[in-house]
Formats: C-alpha cells, structure tokens, sequence
C-alpha cells in the first residue's frame, strides 16, 4: 500500500495522543486487513484505557487556549486541514480503499465529503452569535453567549472511514472543544492520516487525538466515565447507541446519536421511471449497500411494478464488482464474512416466504457478493424490518398512497426515506407524512454538508451538517446583569 501513495508517511500505524505519535503501554498491535483481498495491511496501535485518559486529559487543557482564540484564527486553522486533506485526495483516497473496499473513485469522493465538514465549520466558527434579550425588569440587562460545551468523545464505525468522524470533530474543533476520537478497528488508517494532516495543518498538540483500539466496551466505557468528557458522539448500530446512552446516563452526558436505518424508496405510477431508476442504484448500491441511508426497501405501485423490476434488474447487471483499486469497479466487497451471511440470510428468508430473485442473490469467492433484486417481498419477512446493509435490492407492490406511507413509517427506525413521484399535491402529502428526518424526493443522494442530517425514532438525535450542526458542540450560558 505504501508503494501506491505519492506521500508514503500518510500511512501511519501508531496512534496520535496528547499531540504525540505514541505505541501502547502494553506494546500491542492489531491487524488491519484490506476485505478485497484478505491481506494483512497494516499492524496498528491497540490502546488500552489509560492512554485514552492521557489524551482526554491533554485535550481539555489544550481547548482552554483554542478556544480563548479568535474565531477566524481557529477558522484559518482548520481551512489548512481541509486545503490538506483535499490536496492529498488521492492518497487518502487509497488508503480508505484498501481499508474498507469502496471503489476508489467512491473513497476519493468520500474524502471530499469528509473535509467539505471541515471547510464548512471552520467558516460557521465565526458565526456561533449570541443574543440580547430585552429585560424583565427596568435595571435588568439580559444576554445568552454560546460557549464550547467541553471535551469531545467521538466513536464512530467502518462504512465511512474519513467522513464519519469529520462530521464529529469539525463542528467540536470550530465550537472550540478538544476532541479524542475512536475510529473502527476495521478502518483506523483513514482516520490517522487525518491526523497527520491535522497536525501539519496546525491543529494544536493535544487538541485532536485519534485513539486506536480493539477494546471498544472499555474505550466506551472511559469516555462515559472522565469526568473531563462532556460530550459523546456515536455514529453506529442503533443497540450500541443504547448502550452508550445508558452508560452516559451516569454522567448525564450530552449525547448525539447517528443510528440504523431501514429506509424506505417508494416509487409511485406517475414516477419517471428511469430516473426513479437511477436514485434507486445510487441509493442501494452506493457503497455495497453499506450506508445508514441506503434503501432498504423497495416499495413498487402497482401499475409500474414489473417495468420498474425489470428496468432496476438491467441496471443491477451492469454493475462491476471486484477490487475497488481496480479500474472500472463500481461495487466492491462487503466488510466482512458477517455481512456476507446477512444478506444470505435475508434472501433465503425471502425466498422461503415466495419471493423471487430477478438477479444475482449469489456471494462470490472472498467477500463479494452478486448485486440482487428480488420480487415479490412482503411486510412479513425479514428485510421489512431490518437493514440489509448490503446489496440487496428488495421489491414491495403496493396499490394505494395511502398504503405505500403506512409500510413506510411501519419501522423503529426514521433516518432517510425517498420517494418518486410528479403529482405535486401528492409529493406534498408524503413528504409531510414521512416519519424521517431526511427525506428525498426524486433522488437517490440526499448527503451534504450544508443541510442538517439525522434520524428521529431509534435512529438517533441530534443533526450533523448545516448550521444547526454546531448547536450540539454549543452550551447557551444566560447572563442576567443588573445595572
Ligand atoms: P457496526 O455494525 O457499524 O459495526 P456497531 O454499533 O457495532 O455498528 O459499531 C460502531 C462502533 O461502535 C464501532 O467502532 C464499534 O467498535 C463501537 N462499539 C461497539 N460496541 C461498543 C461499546 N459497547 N462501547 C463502545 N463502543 C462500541
């Protein structure tokens, strides 16, 4: 892997605590591996808790002084990182690739969806404004100051190595918050080249730490526990976000949460068929399907059932699967044997209730698998009430309006919906009656840093992204001066 990048020191293999490139206490390592290949690429840092409480101690003094300077100075800052990151593209962009699969044109996009976070907050840095309140009473002056709510815990999972975590130390960093951040241990290297460029783009020593490690339950467990973090950060499965906010209870520690999803694409009879086509191959297959705001579920009117089925299907055909560091791939492996088996398991279940597959529904040697459509699914089986997160298409006919909202709120979970459809008054009724915090009308592709992104329901709280994005990094102090 080294020997693909134009700047080999980018891949770093020690973690970055308290401002420092450091080993573990206990000299342990662990195996990155590339799921294309199977191959060991790297062997990186395991932390244990006691460095994780090095680097929250560094970051909370570190933010006293970041946060005492001027809004456009941490701006200026954090400008560099993006301009860093974004000069690096390529190479980061590999190295996402051989850590977590995604063909490389779709990592290099990724790394300039992450960074935009960091262009983005850096600029909103300036606008964190405060307010004037007329007073209550004659001699009574009221103002509200926002202030950075204080150390920042972030944990966050594999399916977005890069853009995962800017979205998390972004707004912390431009909010004036110190930040110790705990990649996957599937993908830590995207995240500490980030930190390599963090520190040449000069972040402070100790601001930022990335903190490798295996042990995630303890890892968790100090960051709900030091009294120095105020703020948990979780991107991931929705049963470890409980878990975490049962463990930040104790704390009463701030929380946002990024949740699963389940969601739902519904295409309706005055649709655009090929372009409701193409949002549907982009929002499923993106990423092998492995994205909290892929379709999960395919729900069909009835009218334009089979020709869509039989549209998506050629579609589906026309994908390349393989290495994503190989030229013209667009699906690449999924992360791990674990994956490969839940969609297995999703298509036997739906064949076993009467469904059928139009195409692929095969895995491939190593940890591919054919990209599939099946028809004929119900509300009944499996891939109704669960993420797939994998490429599996799954088709639903229904006949009303009416019906298409009640299937599509029928879930826990409420991240992304999308729907296709012309009528105007009918794309205002259902875009109101989606119980999601993000819908899509006739798109596929609805991430961006400038709008507010997040679940209602068990997918989450709190939003990442747009100008509301910083308010979770922001505590209001109300100051009452009496004249
Ligand atoms: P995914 O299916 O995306 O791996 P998880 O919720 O299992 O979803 O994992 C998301 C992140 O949370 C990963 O980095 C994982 O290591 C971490 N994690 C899992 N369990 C815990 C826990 N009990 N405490 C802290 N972190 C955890």
């Amino acid at each position: 892997l080294k020997m693909l990048l134009k700047d080999p020191s980018l891949l770093e293999t020690r973690a970055y605590v308290a401002g420092e490139w450091i080993e573990a206490d206990d000299g342990a390592t662990f195996e990155v591996t590339n799921p294309a290949r199977g191959d060991v690429i790297a062997q990186v840092t395991d932390l244990g808790r006691a460095e994780v409480k090095r680097a929250i101690t560094a970051a909370e003094a570190a933010m006293k002084l970041w946060a005492a300077r001027t809004a456009k100075d941490r701006a200026q800052v954090m400008r560099k990182w993006f301009d860093l990151m974004m000069e690096n593209q390529d190479d980061l962009g590999k190295i996402l690739t051989a850590e977590m699969g995604k063909p490389l044109a779709e990592a290099k996009g990724e790394i300039a969806y992450g960074a935009s976070f960091i262009e983005w907050f850096g600029e909103e840095a300036k606008r964190i404004y405060g307010e004037t309140i007329p007073g209550h009473m004659p001699d009574k002056r009221l103002t509200v100051i926002r202030q950075p709510i204080g150390v920042v815990a972030s944990i966050t999972p594999w399916n977005f190595p890069n853009a995962m975590i800017t979205r998390k130390c972004a707004p912390a960093i431009a909010a004036g918050c110190g930040f110790v951040g705990r990649p996957a241990s599937e993908t830590p290297l995207s995240a500490l080249a980030m930190a390599v460029l963090a520190e040449r783009a000069g972040i402070p020593k100790g601001l930022f730490s990335i903190v490798p490690s295996t042990k995630a339950s303890e890892i968790g467990k100090e960051f709900c526990e030091n009294p120095a973090i105020r703020k948990l950060t979780f991107t991931g499965s929705t049963n470890t976000g409980r878990i975490l906010l049962r463990q930040a209870a104790d704390q009463v520690l701030k929380c946002s949460m990024e949740l699963g999803g389940n969601a739902p694409f519904i295409v309706f009879d005055d649709a655009d068929l090929d372009a409701a086509v193409e949002g549907a191959m982009a929002s499923k297959f993106r990423n092998n399907g492995q994205t909290c705001v892929c379709a999960n579920r395919i729900y069909v009117q009835a009218g334009v059932y089979d020709a869509f089925a039989d549209k998506l299907a050629a579609a589906v055909e026309k994908l390349n699967v393989g290495d994503g560091l190989t030229e013209g791939v667009t699906t690449g492996p999924l992360i791990n044997e674990k994956a490969v088996e839940k969609v297995q398991d999703h298509i036997q279940d739906a064949l076993d209730g009467g469904a059928q597959i139009l195409t692929g529904g095969q895995p491939i040697e190593g940890l591919f698998f054919e990209p599939t459509v099946v028809t004929g699914i119900t509300q009944t089986m499996k891939v109704a009430t669960e993420e797939t997160f994998g490429p599996l298409a799954p088709l639903f006919r229904f006949e009303t309006e009416k019906e298409a909202v009640r299937y599509a709120n029928d879930t826990i979970f409420g991240l992304a919906a999308y729907f296709y459809a012309r009528d105007i008054g009918r794309v205002t009724r259902v875009q109101e009656a989606l119980e999601y915090g993000i819908v899509g009308v006739n798109t596929g592709i609805i991430s961006t840093e400038v709008a507010p992104f997040g679940g209602v329901k068990q997918s989450g709280l709190g939003r990442e992204g747009s100008r509301h994005g910083i308010e979770d990094y922001l505590e209001m102090k109300y100051i009452c001066l009496s004249v």
